[in-house]
């Protein structure tokens, strides 16, 4: 089946197809600058020079719909000669709440549930609800499918998501860890399933996924059981500007020391926290703090050796939690590429009796065992693919449904 797969921001749309059947990209691209003038329109199509990219005015969600599906069928840049060869869109959404706990098949009704969560996230719901609405203006037809970041770790545990608050903040408020980058956790620990020839149910890892944004999953069974971020995607280890968890009286001090109000705090805590707060500004990327950090500077090395520290933190409770894992799997930006960082998480862990291979993981290239033999736990770097994980289960959905 052909599906599409559209990621909607507040400014921004990028949308893939793919051949869910060979797992093939057909085409992918990106709408830049919707509704704040000077957009752009990015087009590729796999092998072939039919792709393009131009600046375009995107005055809303429904002109870049309009524009991409514009492209998609022409005949002389198209994939598809009508859109009734698109089987069925995948719509990535940031919150479900506790309202789904898997991808589900978008109805009026669950339309309005969708719109029920955008109070948790203020800043993404209504984007990605203005995406399905413009989708469903140029293909009304079409089978849509919301796969929630947040819908893989509704099966935590109730201890696990609960946090040591009133419980009638849970109850009234619904305050409570939700966990993000789900299709990510998923997608890899099936992955890691699959390159270690076993089958999830039987498998025990900790992925560990590493961008500007960062979390940490213990996934047992193929099911997440805890994972580092919480109620928001503040929560957990230290990320590029996010500060990750904190003693909270700490925003009460940040605010009565500065004279700030809570926005600013939060401000800070979101945007100007992490690598590049605890660098002392030099960069929220990985890429410059190594290179910093290789120079010697002082700044950068405290950086990345606390941001080092938080991880290793995480990985061992998750180790405790889950009583021992088969496997570690590192993934997204930092996580696939930074060799740095992998060989300095793994050096922390060789009293567990982890053993690197350092060539694997200086060297080799995707997906791949990084860990010598007789490594107590096995390590693997594993690129992730949100894209592909939104259209699988996109497939699985619509199949269900015509059943
Ligand atoms: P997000 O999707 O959360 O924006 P990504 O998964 O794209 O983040 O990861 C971005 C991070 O990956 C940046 O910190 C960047 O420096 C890091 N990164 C990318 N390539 C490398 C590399 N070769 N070495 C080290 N870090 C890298």
């Amino acid at each position: 089946m052909k599906v599409l797969v559209i990621n909607c921001g507040s400014s921004s749309l990028k949308y893939r197809m793919i051949e869910t059947d060979t797992k093939e990209v057909i085409c992918k691209g990106l709408c830049e600058r919707i509704g704040i003038g000077g957009g752009h329109f990015k087009y590729d199509v796999t092998g072939s020079d039919k792709g393009f990219e131009k600046d375009v005015e995107f005055p809303d969600h429904n002109t870049a719909v309009d524009t991409l599906i514009k492209a998609v069928t022409d005949p002389d840049t198209g994939v598809v000669s009508d859109v009734s060869e698109i089987g069925a869109v995948g719509h990535r959404l940031v919150h479900g709440g506790d309202k789904f706990t898997e991808a589900t098949y978008i109805t009026p009704d669950v339309m309005t549930v969708i719109e029920e969560c955008s109070s948790l996230a203020p800043l993404h719901n209504p984007a990605n609800i203005q995406g399905i609405r413009a989708c469903r203006k140029v293909m009304p037809e079409t089978p849509m499918v919301g796969v929630f970041d947040t819908a893989f770790h509704q099966t935590l545990p109730e201890k696990a998501y609960l946090y040591g608050i009133p419980y009638e903040y849970y109850e009234k408020y619904g305050i409570r860890k939700f966990g993000f980058h789900g299709m990510s956790h998923e997608y890899v620990a099936r992955e890691t399933a699959a390159i270690m020839g076993k089958d999830i149910k039987d498998l025990k890892t900790i992925v560990c996924h590493l961008g500007n944004g960062a979390s940490i999953t213990a996934v047992k069974g193929g099911k997440s059981v805890d994972t580092s971020m919480g109620y928001t995607p503040l929560d957990g280890i230290i990320m590029g500007t996010r500060c990750g968890s904190l003693d909270p009286e700490i925003v009460h001090a940040m605010a009565d020391k500065t004279g700030g109000s809570m926005e600013d705090v939060m401000q800070v805590l979101n945007f100007k926290s992490g690598l590049f707060g605890l660098s002392g500004n030099i960069s929220s990327d990985m890429r410059d703090i190594e290179e910093a950090y290789e120079s010697g500077n002082e700044a950068a090395i405290r950086a990345f050796d606390t941001y080092i520290y938080s991880i290793v933190k995480y990985i061992g409770s998750y180790l405790a939690v889950l009583g021992g894992a088969d496997a570690i799997t590192f993934t997204a930006g930092i996580g696939e590429n930074s060799p740095f960082v992998r060989k300095h998480i793994c050096s922390y862990l060789e009293g567990l009796g982890v053993r690197l291979d350092a060539e694997a993981n200086e060297k080799g290239r995707g997906a791949r065992c990084i860990s010598a033999d007789g490594s107590a736990i096995k390590v693997y770097t594993i690129p992730t693919d949100e894209e592909m994980s939104i259209a699988l289960s996109t497939v699985e959905v619509v199949n269900r449904h015509n059943v």
